[in-house]
């Protein structure tokens, strides 16, 4: 099973944590969708179905994921022990495969044909894609026209493991829009189609669904850090796009309260611009793709333009548990600029020889900041949700642009 939290972190029946989540939907789309929360609710409790995630996690994966002690950064930040949380070494390259074999095997348990989806960065695709080829099953990615250009690399990965791409070339043509676009093909079709929603967002059961297959995660380091340091940590940091896996190292240690917990978003070039994505700084409860939660939104209410470096996290909303877990002051928001993303980037790479991915980026920013801060025998776990090779072009061209060498 999965790691099971005190009542207050967990949603209600209608998938409500507090005020935030629940499953706002269209009409016609609310049967299918409760369809899968009930269908959800049978497969967890079915050992064969527990037995045959668990089973791809270590022998498809790579799982455990290494707790790795970053002794250089450490030494050089002169501060806390960092721990780094190695998703990046999973197969696929980051912490999203974790959930794309969970909704695969539901998937296919529940006899749909096609998985369907959006995807921001291209790292969301590549693993479902990668999960489809794997179970068997139909795979069609929509993504914005702008994060084709961008990550060119993981779009021709998609198709070669047979996926087929969709180019969405409405509004900002990004990540909101390659979501509004997957939902529409869905709606028409969802006998066929299984909405493999690609982090802890969305209506009632896929932030709870998602949560729960990222949930993994922590609980690896958990123990990892009990065997290497006999101690809970005294922080975690992780990224938060839509914060799948923030929740993914978070959720094992909610209920221990000396664990402080940090989530980092971009507010890219800045608060006071235009051109950032700090939900939870910045945004205000209202509704987006099927959930309340927070939601950086322009005057009439709908969802404003955003920015980061890291596509990853250029969503305008937040999973619903993250606006909760503010709301009980149990998590703290920060934000990191692009540039101080782009200088962690680059100092991981050269201190510990690991070239992280953007997003990531974010959390290794925060903890640049925090670890100088606290003494030398505290301990950070910071999530290094995924790896960078898909950025090293575009960093070279920041660079460039920011009159900066390699
Ligand atoms: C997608 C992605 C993220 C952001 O998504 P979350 O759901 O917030 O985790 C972070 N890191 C990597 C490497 C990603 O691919």
């Amino acid at each position: 099973m999965f790691h099971t939290v005190s009542a207050q972190y967990r949603a209600n029946d209608e998938g409500f944590f507090g005020d935030f989540g629940g499953a706002p939907l269209p009409p016609h789309l609310v049967d299918p969708i409760a369809e899968v929360a009930t269908q959800y609710q049978e497969a967890v409790t079915d050992p064969e179905f527990i037995n045959q995630l668990h089973t791809l996690f270590s022998a498809y994966v790579g799982r455990p994921s290494l707790l790795y002690f970053a002794a250089n950064l450490t030494q050089e930040l002169d501060g806390a022990k960092i721990y780094l949380k190695r998703e990046d070494l999973n197969h696929t390259g980051a912490h999203k495969i974790n959930h794309c074999l969970g909704e695969a095997l539901l998937a296919k348990r529940m006899g749909k044909k096609t998985l369907i989806a959006e995807t921001g960065a291209g790292q969301h695709g590549v693993a479902l894609a990668t999960a489809a080829a794997l179970v068997g099953l139909g795979c069609e990615i929509h993504m914005g026209a702008i994060d084709i250009e961008k990550q060119h690399a993981n779009v021709r990965r998609m198709e070669i493991l047979g996926a087929h791409v969709v180019a969405v070339e409405e509004g900002g043509r990004s990540l909101k829009e390659a979501v509004d676009s997957a939902f529409g093909v869905y709606a028409a079709a969802p006998e066929d189609y299984f909405f493999a929603i690609g982090s802890v967002v969305g209506p009632h059961p896929y932030p709870s669904m998602v949560r729960d297959f990222q949930s993994v995660v922590g609980k690896e380091a958990k123990a990892q850090i009990l065997q290497a340091e006999g101690r809970l940590p005294d922080y975690l940091i992780a990224s938060v796009g839509g914060g799948s896996n923030a929740l993914g190292l978070f959720t094992a240690f909610l209920d221990d309260e000396t664990v402080n917990i940090q989530g980092v978003e971009p507010a890219g070039e800045g608060l006071d611009s235009q051109r950032h994505a700090a939900t939870m700084s910045l945004g205000a409860p209202g509704m987006l793709h099927g959930m309340h939660t927070k939601v950086l939104q322009e005057e009439d209410g709908s969802p404003s333009p955003v920015h980061s470096i890291a596509s990853g996290l250029d969503y305008p909303g937040v999973g619903p548990q993250h606006a909760h877990l503010e709301s009980l002051g149990r998590v703290e928001y920060v934000s990191v600029t692009d540039e101080e993303t782009i200088n962690a980037f680059l100092k991981l790479s050269r201190t510990e020889g690991i070239i992280p991915a953007l997003e990531s980026s974010h959390a290794l920013a925060q903890v640049i900041k925090l670890a100088p801060t606290l003494p030398k025998d505290a301990i950070i776990i910071a999530n290094l949700s995924g790896r960078g090779d898909k950025d090293t072009d575009f960093v070279a061209e920041w660079l460039e642009d920011h009159d900066r060498k390699l």
